[in-house]
Parts: C-alpha cells; structure tokens; sequence
C-alpha cells in the first residue's frame, strides 16, 4: 500500500469514527448509494436509491434501498426507521408504473441466512417483465 493510499484509509476510518458510521463500513450498498461504486440508477431522492441488479433474474430487475444504512434487512425495521421503508414501497409502485409493469410485478426482501441474503443492508427486489414462477421457495 503506498502513503497516499494509507493516509486515505486512516482519513476515511476517522470519518467513520466521527459520524459513529460503523454500519456502512465496507457495506456495498452504502458505496453504491454515495456514488462510489457506479450503478445503473432508475430512481433517486433524498433518501431513496433504485437502480439495476447486477445479475438480473427477470427482464426487470431492480433494486431499491435507502441511502442511510438504516438497517440490515427487514429483521431490523423498527418504528423509528418505518417511515423510510414506507416511502420505499410508494417508490416502488412509481417505478412499477414507469416500467411498464401492469401486469404485475413480484417485491422480495431477503432477510438473513436462511432468507439467502447477500448484502448487509435493506434493500428491496422488484422483479417483473415476465410471469414469474408461482412457486416462491
Ligand atoms: P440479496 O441476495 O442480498 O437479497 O441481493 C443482493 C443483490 O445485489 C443480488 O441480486 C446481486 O445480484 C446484487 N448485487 C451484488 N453486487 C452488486 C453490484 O455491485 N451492483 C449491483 N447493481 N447489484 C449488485
Ligand atoms: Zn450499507
């Protein structure tokens, strides 16, 4: 690692350590929601982030998270943190009807190990564009 590398490290764990920002330490998500990591976006506000799934599994595939790592999964919302996952799903609906997908749409949210979640920070799975299968499991 040259100095310049480490110096930003240290840099950027103080910054973590001042704002108590543990959460979204190495969260992809978080990256993805600062702009750090690119992603394909399909919608943006303040506190909401959709864009593309990497891998898509339907013709449409989209995530949807919020840009605060409020929580790690569905395991963690809470009244306090309700109202973000609330103004979500009034997102998802908006994108539903930009893409098209009148005839329906499937919402997932994997939610740990048994729930074969991935990455550590709730985000919400819309799949749609095609008749997915009936069977969810
Ligand atoms: P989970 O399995 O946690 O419910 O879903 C994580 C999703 O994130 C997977 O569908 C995976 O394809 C997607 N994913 C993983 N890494 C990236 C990435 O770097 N960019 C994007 N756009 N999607 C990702
Ligand atoms: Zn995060």
């Amino acid at each position: 690692m040259t100095a310049g590398a480490f110096r930003s490290a240290v840099q950027k764990l103080f910054l973590y350590i001042e704002r108590n920002d543990f959460k979204s330490m190495d969260c992809l998500f978080c990256e993805i929601a600062k702009g750090n990591i690119p992603s394909t976006k399909v919608y943006e506000d303040e506190t909401v982030l959709a864009f593309k799934d990497i891998n898509p599994m339907a013709p449409v595939h989209i995530l949807v998270i919020p840009k605060e790592h409020i929580a790690d999964s569905a395991a963690d919302i809470t009244p306090e943190n309700s109202a973000t996952v609330a103004h979500i799903f009034e997102i998802i609906a908006k994108i539903a009807k930009e893409q098209e997908l009148d005839n329906g749409f499937r919402v997932i949210t994997n939610s740990g190990e048994d729930g074969a979640q991935t990455i550590n920070h709730i985000h919400f799975h819309i799949l749609g564009g095609k008749k997915l299968p009936e069977k969810m499991a």
